[in-house]
């Protein structure tokens, strides 16, 4: 109510609940803005009208909450504030009760310094009525309405998975709950419903979604939270492209609701042209792509600079920076960091000194323009990968600085800034065909890239055991701006097909049959092809926001070291709960 009176309610007399924003005494007049949820309204009291009801206010104090009953007038022409929604009106208060008020309190809702993030997320109650939050709790409700509307027109089912199961792996640790019933048992919080969606399929409910908690042990970095909310889905028989238009759809509804009409379907690239084009899995558009210059140079020109003259020479071009000094060029250095099977030339200048047809050649390959900062990012002459590895490494190590780059000259080249032209603003992505498994060096092992749950490319299947690394997935990734929104893939719907990944996974059928029996199991009994994918609801929000952190859209969220600040969790427990448990802590805080 405070927030939507307007001229045209003049002479209406009104109640307000609410509270106090801020009181401006100047004497005999007594202005208080009263606020709740739908913004603020100025009340006034003149002491000549009703001295009593003056006097009361003047006992008002910020965060004391009121009821008032007055009615509306329209300003004079002078006092007028352009700045709010109801800055024509104001509000003569004939009645005025205090109905609770506030302690001082450790920051103000309308203050224009903000305390430390500690202490806003300790007295979240208090940041929350802050208007951008109230704005970003209220826009995070109207796009998670959106989008559930939109999957529910699309004949999809909202239906819920258990939070107390058995762990499904997505690749990070499971937060365990145990068992006082069975002591020495645990459920796991779900890392995602992964299993139970697929499950769904198995039993007829053909197009599943949910807004979903999931949670996962993992170390924290800036982006991520211990519970984040997914908008999961799951179809039976679709193609990816059937996938993709479904999500497009939602997005859509989902942007709009935020003011931005994007275009679909989005721009679609495979995982190898990603990482030619971009160095990278989730290539933000907005500035331009790699090019491989190579052809700029002879196989001579390339052995006296010592580079690899098999693999690609990427210009990472940058534009409106200009170029840089030799200060400058040694400071970005570290955005490179120290490489084996990539080599940096950043003093284009000096190249161009010894080589200056191959440079003018490179230039006209990658369409470089005069203010452009250009930088090659060749392989070495000499080094232990061969073939697509070895690509790879030099078009991930440009990809990488493209990205250091790009944020690092923000202001200069202005990419990033919004232009009100969604098209523009907004640049989707699909990504497709990730490679179905990684190496990880540290374990000497393949791991499943996506999940193991994921449907490699049937034509791929004969490489399964001679060559891991070529064995392309049915798995997708959509893309905004350089940032993953989500992942999602085609299932493997066959039994005999999983336990065949199972085993190239090294894991022993023992296993599979302890971990996943049960899905194994369900998997024979009439599984339907299926697919789907997840999207991160925090992340979509936070960009729509134009936050700069998850937490700024997260109504709790927990600091960056995983603690909720509010309640002060996680906390030891007392004794007689763990006995219950069967629980003996070994040691509790050292780490
Ligand atoms: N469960 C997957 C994830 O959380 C998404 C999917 O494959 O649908 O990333």
């Amino acid at each position: 109510m405070c927030g939507e009176l307007r001229a045209a309610h003049a002479g209406q007399r009104v109640v307000l609940l609410g509270w106090v924003n801020r009181r401006r005494d100047l004497g005999n007049l007594l202005f208080v803005d009263v606020r709740d949820r739908s913004g603020m309204t100025q009340l006034v009291l003149d002491k000549s009208d009703n001295a009593a009801l003056h006097e009361k206010a003047n006992h008002l104090r910020s965060e004391f909450v009121i009821a008032a009953i007055g009615a509306v007038r329209k300003r004079d022409e002078k006092t007028i504030n352009k700045n709010i929604p109801t800055g024509e009106i104001e509000v003569t208060v004939e009645e005025l009760k205090l109905l609770n008020e506030s302690q001082p309190l450790p920051f103000l809702p309308t203050d224009t310094t903000l305390p430390s993030e500690e202490v806003r997320l300790k007295y979240r109650y208090i940041d929350l009525r802050r208007t951008e939050m109230q704005a970003n709790i209220e826009l995070r409700h109207k796009v998670a309405l959106a989008i559930r509307q939109n999957l529910s027109n699309q004949g999809f089912f909202e239906i819920e998975t258990p939070f107390m199961t058995r762990s499904t792996p997505e690749g990070a640790r499971d937060y365990l709950v145990p068992s006082r019933v069975y002591p020495g048992s645990f459920y796991a919080l779900p890392q995602s419903p992964q299993l139970f969606k697929q499950i769904l399929m198995i039993a007829n409910f053909d197009k599943y979604f949910q807004i979903v908690r999931c949670f996962r042990d993992e170390d924290l970095r800036a982006d991520r939270q211990p519970e984040f909310t997914q908008i999961d889905l799951e179809m039976s028989f679709p193609q990816p492209d059937r996938v993709f238009e479904v999500v497009e759809g939602f997005l859509q509804a989902a942007f709009k609701v935020a003011g931005h009409e994007i275009k679909t379907p989005f721009t679609r690239m495979t995982y190898d042209e990603a990482i030619r084009q971009y160095g990278i899995d989730k290539p933000d558009m907005r500035l331009p792509a790699l090019s491989n210059v190579r052809a700029a140079f002879t196989a001579e020109q390339l052995q006296t600079l010592q580079l690899g003259p098999e693999l690609p020479v990427v210009a990472v071009r940058i534009p409106k920076v200009g170029e840089l000094s030799r200060k400058e060029r040694e400071d970005n250095r570290p955005l490179f960091g120290e490489r084996t099977h990539a080599r940096l030339v950043d003093d284009i200048k000096r190249l161009e000194k010894s080589f200056p047809d191959a440079v003018a050649k490179a230039r006209e390959l990658c369409g470089a323009q005069p203010d452009d900062l250009l930088v090659l990012v060749a392989g070495p002459a000499q080094q232990d990968l061969s073939g697509q590895r070895a690509e790879y490494s030099v078009y991930s190590a440009a990809g990488q600085l493209r990205v250091e780059l790009a944020r690092k000259y923000a202001e200069k080249h202005g990419a990033f800034s919004k232009t009100g032209n969604p098209e523009k603003d907004y640049r989707f992505l699909w990504v497709t065909d990730f490679p179905m498994f990684e190496y990880d060096d540290k374990e000497g092992r393949w791991n499943a890239a996506h999940h193991p749950f994921t449907s490699p490319h049937e034509r791929d299947m004969e490489k399964l055991n001679s060559d891991p690394g070529a064995v392309r997935a049915l798995a997708y990734d959509v893309v905004l701006n350089g940032t993953e929104l989500g992942s999602g893939s085609i299932r493997i719907h066959r039994q005999d097909i999983q336990k065949k990944i199972f085993t190239a996974l090294g894991m022993s059928e023992e296993e599979a049959r302890l971990r996943f029996g049960f899905f194994l199991e369900a998997l024979q009994y009439g599984t339907p092809p299926h697919g789907g994918i997840a999207l991160g609801l925090d992340r979509i929000v936070m960009i729509l926001a134009g936050a700069d952190s998850l937490r700024e859209v997260i109504p709790f969220p927990k600091t960056a070291k995983a603690v909720d600040m509010m309640v002060d969790a996680p906390t030891p427990v007392n004794e007689a709960q763990l006995r219950e448990l069967g629980i003996a802590v070994k040691h509790s805080a050292e780490k």
